[in-house]
């Protein structure tokens, strides 16, 4: 039998199962029995930004016990609580802008609202580096294929339980260094656009676990060097990288601020910096909107800064903190 007339099977079997349910039940409640929609719907920030971390909280019909959102083929699980749905949803770094369908499944009900994901300008930085720092050998790319496709299968995943309850913390003190989404060229050549935020601290300086967790990744890959990622349930992730010593295993239950390693300059790197990166729905999101996170480390600006000022000042760190070492190649 061709694949085609299997699944047309399939679908004829469904109607009249369909039709027999219908003709069972009163008309008027069978028929709209699948749409919901909520008087009460909400997303926080209301406004859908490449790799933002946006919160829905909606009143789901009565008798759901969960509910799931998909947008721009992602799937983001939710949770009840307060009497409310709640789903952590988002688009990756590099999705175009424009309007998306944004499908929901709560219990036996379903439904969809359409919603804008804006356009959001990202720095840019251009370096002159040394060949060596940007070309693979063949055994590398081999390793970094299979390294990739193994923490695909992990950002992809999604576990059931809400693992956290309080904010998310900034695991490591320091100031921060390279922004998320940083367009970088290297020698002129576009490399992957920054997909963490780096925080500049020295070797040896301890990691702790931005929220409570499990820890699914703990090993040695080529550009992150020792990483480690924590799955925090529902699809969301942080990792570490660059790590000169990891502390935990695959495996173990970390609490929120608990130590999970040490900073170091590990992997495709040319110094010492934390790496802190997030994942969500498989989506490249910027820790800095993860939810409840206070971040200790923007340096003050002051208050009277000449806007022209504050523009020069910031491509000058730019160039400094790389200049440092704080520098490294793509990383998840
Ligand atoms: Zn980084």
């Amino acid at each position: 039998m061709k694949p085609s007339s299997l699944r047309f099977g399939r679908v004829a079997v469904a109607t009249a199962l369909m039709c027999a349910a219908m003709a069972a039940a009163p008309m008027s409640a069978s028929a709209q029995v699948s749409t919901y929609d909520p008087h009460y719907m909400v997303m926080d920030p209301p406004i859908i930004y490449p790799g933002a971390v946006v919160r829905i909280m909606a009143v789901p019909p009565k008798g759901a016990t969960g509910g799931s959102v998909r947008l721009a083929g992602r799937e983001f699980g939710g949770f009840l609580e307060k009497g409310l749905l709640w789903v952590y949803i988002a688009v990756d770094l590099n999705t175009p802008p424009g309007p998306y369908r944004l499908d929901y499944t709560m219990g036996d009900w379903q439904g969809h609202r359409m919603v804008t994901v804006r356009d959001r300008e990202f720095a840019e930085e251009r370096l002159q580096v040394s060949s060596s720092f940007v070309e693979l050998g063949e055994l590398t790319l081999a390793r970094v294929e299979r390294e990739k496709a193994r923490l695909d299968e992990v950002w992809y995943s999604r576990s059931p339980e809400r693992r956290w309850e309080l904010a998310f913390l900034q695991p490591a003190k320091g100031e921060l260094g390279s922004p998320f989404g940083l367009r970088r060229f290297f020698n002129g050549e576009p490399r992957s656009p920054h997909s963490g935020l780096d925080v500049k601290a020295d070797t040896g300086e301890p990691v702790f676990a931005s929220n409570s967790g499990r820890v699914v990744v703990a090993e040695d890959q080529f550009f992150t060097g020792n990483l480690v990622v924590i799955d925090h349930g529902l699809g969301l992730y942080t990792y570490y990288a660059h790590l000169s010593q990891v502390g935990v295993l695959a495996g173990e239950i970390v609490e929120r601020g608990e130590l999970v390693g040490l900073v170091g300059a590990t992997g495709r790197v040319t110094g010492a910096h934390l790496h802190w990166g997030a994942k969500l729905g498989g989506a490249r999101v910027d820790p800095e909107t993860l939810p409840g996170i206070v971040l200790s480390g923007r340096p003050a600006v002051e208050p009277d800064d000449d806007p022209d000022d504050k523009a020069d000042d910031k491509a000058d760190d730019s160039v400094e903190g790389s200049a440092e070492g704080a520098m490294e190649d793509s990383t998840p």
